[in-house]
């Protein structure tokens, strides 16, 4: 299977700025490949393609003498990049979605670059890139499979990662437990599972959502421009960053566990969360989604299965009777005529597991 891994790097100011330069003049191929399409189509009606483009690639670096520093990989790169955005256009074009038409590259808006094959060595913990410089890379985890691709990435509080693109990662297979288990998202816990356990999310959630909140509001006190206000600005960056890693982390940290005890996992299908209105809800459904990415991505990577059920009235049936005991969100605890009485996310993932063991009964008409 494909995998990315991504890591923190570290190196010293020359060679942050030798990156930056690659950075900038990646940019300024973009955005003239853009510029020439563009022009292509309005005098000529004429479209190019990638392959055109990337004809010229030894031509420029005769006449702009900076690109030669550049790996040609990297280049071919860009002019994919601007390719897959052209490509993206004309697809939302024709499913008469909302299409913005790409866009020319801001300073900031280019973070990144990409390598192939060639042009870089990695020893141990160190990350040479030719004509750019050594990086020494933080390892969180080992790389497994093998490298296809490797892509170097400025966040926007000037910290430098790799992410190292892999084929044939091996699977990491877990004992069968013959176990399965239905979880239910809920608004006060986290999930409720259909053995009764709750997982709930963490306190510093709401700590740093706070600080978020906070600094959101310094920001917008800030004059337009000045200094301050820039500063202002990556202060909100930086929360947000860590926001999204305390999440994901907890992800990670649910997914696994649900996954070491579980060959199946029902869930139950989610509706389309951007229709919400509000946005502590659409920042909850957008978490989420997280959730089920990582528990579907980790359980691909163990054999294991997610299975997703149709929403259904899973938190007003009665999941030992079947009766409709209808509730408001208030009512936490679900308590039937037939003397079944538990709390409301516990019945909820009782008759997510039922639909979905159900549903494995019916034969698939293929
Ligand atoms: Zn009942």
């Amino acid at each position: 299977m494909k995998k990315t891994f991504q890591y923190r790097i570290k190196s010293n100011q020359e060679t942050y700025q030798k990156a930056e330069k690659w950075l900038s003049l990646c940019r300024q191929l973009y955005n003239d490949c853009l510029n020439e399409r563009v022009i292509a189509y309005k005098e000529n009606k004429k479209s190019i393609s990638q392959y055109d483009q990337m004809r010229r690639l030894p031509q420029l670096k005769k006449v702009f003498s900076g690109f030669k520093q550049v790996n040609s990989q990297t280049l071919q790169d860009v002019i994919q990049r601007l390719d897959k955005a052209y490509q993206g256009f004309f697809r939302r074009v024709k499913n008469k979605e909302k299409a913005g038409f790409p866009r020319f590259k801001g300073q900031n808006r280019y973070d990144s670059f990409t390598l192939k094959q060639t042009g870089w060595k990695l020893d141990n913990e160190h990350l040479d890139i030719k004509n750019v410089g050594k990086f020494k890379i933080l390892y969180s985890r080992p790389i497994e499979g093998d490298i296809k691709t490797i892509t170097i990435r400025r966040s926007p509080s000037d910290k430098w990662f790799v992410s190292f693109s892999c084929n044939n990662v091996p699977q990491k297979l877990l004992p069968k437990t013959k176990k399965e288990i239905a979880i239910d998202m809920g608004c006060q816990s986290f999930l409720t599972d259909s053995n009764g356990r709750k997982v709930d999310n963490p306190r510093f959630f709401k700590k740093s959502e706070d600080i978020l909140t906070m600094r959101q509001q310094r920001l917008s006190q800030r004059k337009l421009g000045s200094e301050r206000r820039n500063k202002a600005r990556l202060l909100v960056v930086k929360i947000h960053q860590k926001i999204f890693n305390q999440r994901q982390d907890f992800h990670f940290k649910t997914a696994n566990n649900l996954i070491k005890e579980n060959d199946k996992i029902y869930i139950e299908k989610l509706k389309n969360w951007k229709t919400f209105k509000g946005l502590n809800r659409s920042m909850r459904d957008a978490a989420w989604f997280q959730f089920f990415n990582i528990l579907r991505f980790k359980a691909a990577e163990a054999s294991r299965e997610v299975i997703e059920i149709p929403a259904q009235n899973t938190s007003q049936l009665c999941s030992k009777c079947g009766q409709l005991v209808e509730k408001d969100l208030s009512v936490r605890v679900h308590k039937c005529p037939c003397g079944l009485e538990i709390a409301r996310d516990w019945n909820a993932a009782l008759n997510i597991l039922r639909f979905g063991q159900s549903l494995r009964l019916i034969p698939r008409i293929s």
